[in-house]
């Protein structure tokens, strides 16, 4: 993190008292933020920077000479969304229909087409519903939103639907969408490690090119540039990141089904030991360290027994399946989410008599009982 006009021992310290509490990784180019200095600007007085209109991660100088973190919250209103409807072309259409935003379609779409064969088992006239849980302040709603149920109802598929589990952990893997039974929902593909795709040694025997011996090669090679992107491809925690003489600068990603993926030959490192990743997140550039002949990315991936697989086969990573404490915790969630959705569709019946009362005043609506009040 480089800033313009801060000196860097003050973005130093700024980072360090805020690792603990915030995720540093989200900060993004262009979001602002107050840095209060003394009147000589040698020592930082407070720091504050809001990543969106109701929170504000504040550091203040103690008396101790210590910057203290504050998390300001400012007071949310939930409110819930219903949608549902029938399929006439397209889920994503569907949904886009209803103006969901594209972050929350892709949510509810991933959900969706874990419990239903979209391809085979889906048919015009099949019914959706999605339960939403959003966020005002201040009158307006807050980016995003959050999927506590979608089900799925046709006359090929059945009735398929899938819950939000929420662990009293807040950062725990097993925070996700699940089958009323507790199975796992598969995660959405795995992305691509690198943007430009030219694998120079895929998996399996090849004669080694530095060695000339014939090996088996446990990963995929691509060719990249030094300094060229290299992302996590599934959502994860980094769980070794440094350097030997033979993987060079070297990544390792434990995903939730306890897959491991494997990014070498870096040339920078660009998380630590212990952090969380979002899928597709930057978290190196490519490069020739180690024993390498060119800048490329050697990508490999450990199924969770810890056997090595091939990459180009692998596709998907699974959450955990819901088990003991966390299953009857999600079965009370479960009924308080349905609890929720049926007060929820209670209240939109009392709205909608209220609005068929004001028809009714209408003359169209009721031609033999309709006398126009003077
Ligand atoms: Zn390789």
């Amino acid at each position: 993190m480089a800033v313009e006009g801060v000196k860097m021992d003050h973005v130093l310290e700024i980072t360090t008292s805020l690792k603990p509490y915030v995720d540093l990784r989200f900060l993004t180019a262009g979001e602002d933020f107050i840095i209060e200095t003394d009147l000589n600007k040698e020592l930082i007085k407070s720091f504050s920077y809001k990543p969106d209109q109701v929170t504000t991660h504040k550091l203040t100088r103690n008396i101790d000479g210590a910057l203290e973190y504050e998390l300001i919250k400012l007071p949310t209103e939930k409110k819930y969304r219903y949608i549902s409807g029938e399929l006439q072309t397209t889920l994503n259409q569907a949904l886009f229909d209803h103006g969901l935003e594209p972050s929350v379609t892709a949510v509810v779409t991933n959900i969706l087409e874990c419990v239903v064969n979209f391809r085979s088992d889906a048919r015009k006239g099949d019914k959706y519903k999605v339960f939403i849980e959003e966020n005002y302040f201040d009158g307006k709603k807050l980016k995003g939103g959050t999927v506590l149920n979608a089900s799925f109802s046709g006359r090929r598929s059945g009735y398929k639907a899938a819950y939000l589990y929420t662990d009293p952990e807040k950062n725990s893997a097993f925070n996700a969408h699940y089958t009323k039974q507790g199975d796992a929902l598969i995660n959405a593909g795995l992305r691509m490690p690198v943007d430009r795709v030219h694998v120079t040694s895929p998996y399996g025997y090849r004669i080694h090119p530095i060695t000339r011996k014939r090996t088996f090669h446990y990963g995929v090679d691509y060719k990249g540039r030094t300094g060229d992107p290299v992302y996590a491809v599934a959502a994860g925690t980094v769980v070794s990141s440094g350097y030997d003489g033979l993987s060079g600068n070297k990544i390792v990603i434990r995903h939730s089904d306890r897959t491991q993926t494997y990014y070498l030959h870096l040339n920078r490192i660009l998380v630590n030991k212990g952090q969380k990743v979002k899928a597709r997140q930057r978290i190196a550039t490519i490069g020739n360290t180690g024993r390498s002949t060119g800048p490329h990315l050697h990508f490999g991936i450990k199924d969770p027994k810890g056997k090595w697989a091939n990459p180009m086969v692998k596709r998907m990573i699974a959450t955990q399946k819901l088990e003991g404490e966390r299953y009857a915790r999600f079965l009370n969630q479960i009924s308080d989410i349905d609890n929720m959705i049926a007060e929820h569709l209670a209240n939109e019946r009392k709205l909608t008599q209220y609005t068929l009362f004001h028809l009714g005043s209408d003359k169209f609506c009721f031609p033999e009982t309709y006398s126009k009040p003077n």
